[in-house]
């Protein structure tokens, strides 16, 4: 029954009937009063989910066009920078920075470990030339959460660098105080935690992250950040946007507001723990290394089990969608999103639909059930 997919992969993640009903209007023109209103009410919510004063600009464009315009707005031709690089994403990250021309030196850590802050630490200890500092928090990947705000408060001390942080799979998950822990720029995109389509992307800038703007000369145009600095202060934008993406996103950060940032963290929280635990309880591995699993999706190791084919059983059979691995973990590991708009019941129906799927391709190892008991153990604490 193709209609009623559920999808539980770490974007596009599943979008709410209220958000659903306020895209299916008609469009409005975006130099409105109408539409100003909304960008206003919009822009304040979206600092209020950052935890910040500063800026947050929306662009019309998927996650990697905030990610793009972190760099080409705060960087120059040749500049010194650190990446971390312990998944896709981390890889990403450096294919911009290589792209515009930075010299890029880069933190690895094996797919499926947590980059080590440490390393940060020595190259800025070590090197003034630094200019920014740019990594990851929830490696999408992998699973696996990195320590943003540890990494953070190292590029803090630096007389120079700037932290430039992709929270696309963080924020609207967990915790990530964007003032508090000094984190300069930060970007994220609509499909993940903020429960609407994908096309929309926001990118936060400090005072610091502005100051290095105006040394900036890489090439830019539709993601020249001072255009939208300049519009957002009239409540606009310089071209036009996705004008109904803005209908959903209104809708979906009141819906935000209403549950409550620490009552969102603690659904994603709990929603990862249940997982995990019964991922674990059933006889398959966990890819994060212990304690550092992201809130957002949860990386199973299959060992001699192949993970594409649980993950069609999974789908044939319950129209569940379940990510795959990436690159060399296609295969190994399968992904689990619990990201954005996910209860209790997307959980319990996830982990049932696993053993299910495991059971009639004849490898559960463990009795049919166990994981679901597991999971609810979590579910029901208080
Ligand atoms: C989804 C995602 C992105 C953005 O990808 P787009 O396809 O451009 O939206 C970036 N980083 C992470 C960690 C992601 O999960």
């Amino acid at each position: 029954m193709k209609e009623k997919l559920t999808l539980m992969i770490p974007g596009p993640t599943p979008v709410p009937e209220r958000v659903l009903n306020a895209l299916s209007k008609h469009p409005i023109g975006h130099r409105s009063p109408e539409f100003q209103s909304i960008v206003k009410k919009t822009t304040e919510s979206l600092k209020w989910l950052h935890q910040t004063d500063s800026d947050v600009l929306t662009i019309t464009g998927s996650g990697t066009a905030a990610m793009e315009a972190g760099i080409i707005n705060t960087l120059s031709k040749g500049d010194k920078v650190i990446c971390g690089e312990n998944g896709k994403f981390g890889e990403r990250w450096v294919k911009v920075a290589k792209a515009y021309g930075l010299n890029v030196e880069t933190v690895t850590a094996k797919w499926g470990e947590p980059l080590d802050p440490n390393q940060f630490k020595k190259l800025l200890d070590n090197d003034e030339d630094i200019r920014a500092v740019i990594l990851t928090h929830s490696e999408t990947s992998t699973g696996v959460i990195n320590n943003l705000k540890e990494i953070a408060s190292y590029t803090k001390l630096h007389k120079k660098a700037i932290t430039i942080a992709d929270c696309v799979t963080s924020i609207g998950a967990c915790n990530v105080p964007m003032d508090e822990w000094g984190i300069d720029v930060i970007a994220s995109g609509s499909q993940k935690g903020y429960m609407i389509p994908p096309g929309l992307s926001f990118i936060a800038m400090n005072a610091k992250a502005w100051e290095a703007s105006e040394k900036s000369n890489l090439p830019k145009f539709y993601l020249d950040l001072k255009a939208y600095k300049k519009t957002a202060d009239k409540d606009s934008n310089p071209f036009t946007p996705s004008v109904n993406l803005y209908f959903a996103l209104e809708e979906a950060l009141k819906m935000m507001q209403e549950e409550g940032l620490n009552s969102i963290f603690n659904r994603h929280k709990k929603h990862m723990e249940a997982t995990q635990r019964a991922i674990d309880s059933i006889g398959l591995k966990l890819f994060a290394s212990p304690g550092f699993g992201s809130p957002s999706i949860t990386s199973v190791l299959t060992d001699n089990i192949d993970a594409e084919a649980i993950r069609k059983a999974v789908k044939n059979n319950f129209d569940i969608l379940l990510a795959g691995g990436q690159d060399h973990l296609k295969g190994k590991i399968f992904r689990i999103g619990h990201l954005g708009f996910i209860n209790n019941r997307d959980i319990l129906t996830a982990i049932a639909a696993i053993e299910a799927s495991l059971d009639q391709i004849g490898k559960l190892k463990s009795p049919l059930g166990t994981g679901v008991a597991t999971a609810t153990k979590i579910l029901n604490q208080e």
